[in-house]
């Protein structure tokens, strides 16, 4: 299928949740994110922090470039100069790292917090009790150079789509518990990063802001 008919295909179905495409094209070369870009997508989703800057270095300056993997503290440098939203902060001493570097290239960034919300637990994301752990502490208000503005997870890789519903209910309630005890008075703590190629119409039903779709647009990995 052409890339401009998946495309179509998936801006007709995010449409009625009002919901963001996140295209993941980690893996595949600036040529093909240049065929996406040249059909309108602006936000790109990575998740190496070598692969990403190459990238960015390559392809246009108004693409809004999503960190969507493990990030390791001593790599934020090489990203914090230009990352549109990170979507996989899962410990403090990361989050602290964003907001130094952040603050060492005048700007502000924008993060996720990942909650780690699949049975396996080969997954990356902090235990639900360590967020809220941290955000009680509150030492995180003074972070004057990262924007909190919503959460992240992944679901389990099963075709057990009860599963993976229950996974994506969770991560919804732990967004709801944190909008209503934290952030009631921020408009810009609204994303909940969920959905991938294989169940980001589960996620749109189940609350999702924003879906990480890679092979489903850009063919298998
Ligand atoms: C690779 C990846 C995706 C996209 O996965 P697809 O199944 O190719 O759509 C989404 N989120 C994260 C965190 C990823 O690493």
């Amino acid at each position: 299928m052409p890339l401009k008919t998946i495309l179509d295909t998936i801006h007709t179905e995010l449409s009625p949740y009002h919901a963001q495409l996140v295209a993941v094209s980690k893996t595949y070369p600036a040529s093909t994110l240049r065929a996406a870009y040249d059909l309108g997508v602006r936000d790109f989703g990575e998740n190496r922090v070598q692969e990403l800057a190459e990238k960015a270095e390559a392809l246009p300056a108004d693409i809004r470039w999503h960190f969507i993997g493990h990030l390791q503290t001593n790599k934020v440098k090489y990203i914090a100069p230009f990352v549109h939203l990170i979507h996989s902060v899962d410990s403090w001493k990361l989050l602290a790292e964003i907001d130094k570097r952040a603050a060492a290239e005048n700007r502000t960034i924008q993060v996720l917090l990942q909650f780690k919300i699949a049975e396996e637990d080969t997954k990356f994301g902090y235990s639900p009790d360590a967020i809220f752990r941290m955000l009680a502490d509150g030492a995180w208000q003074q972070l004057n150079h990262i924007q909190i503005v919503g959460v992240m997870g992944m679901a389990t890789f099963t075709d057990d789509e009860a599963q993976v519903a229950e996974e994506f209910r969770t991560l919804k309630q732990y967004f709801d518990r944190l909008k209503s005890d934290y952030f009631t008075d921020y408009p810009a703590f609204k994303e909940i990063s969920m959905g991938m190629s294989g169940d980001y119409l589960l996620a749109l039903q189940h609350g999702s802001t924003m879906v990480r779709i890679g092979s489903k647009i850009f063919g298998e990995r």
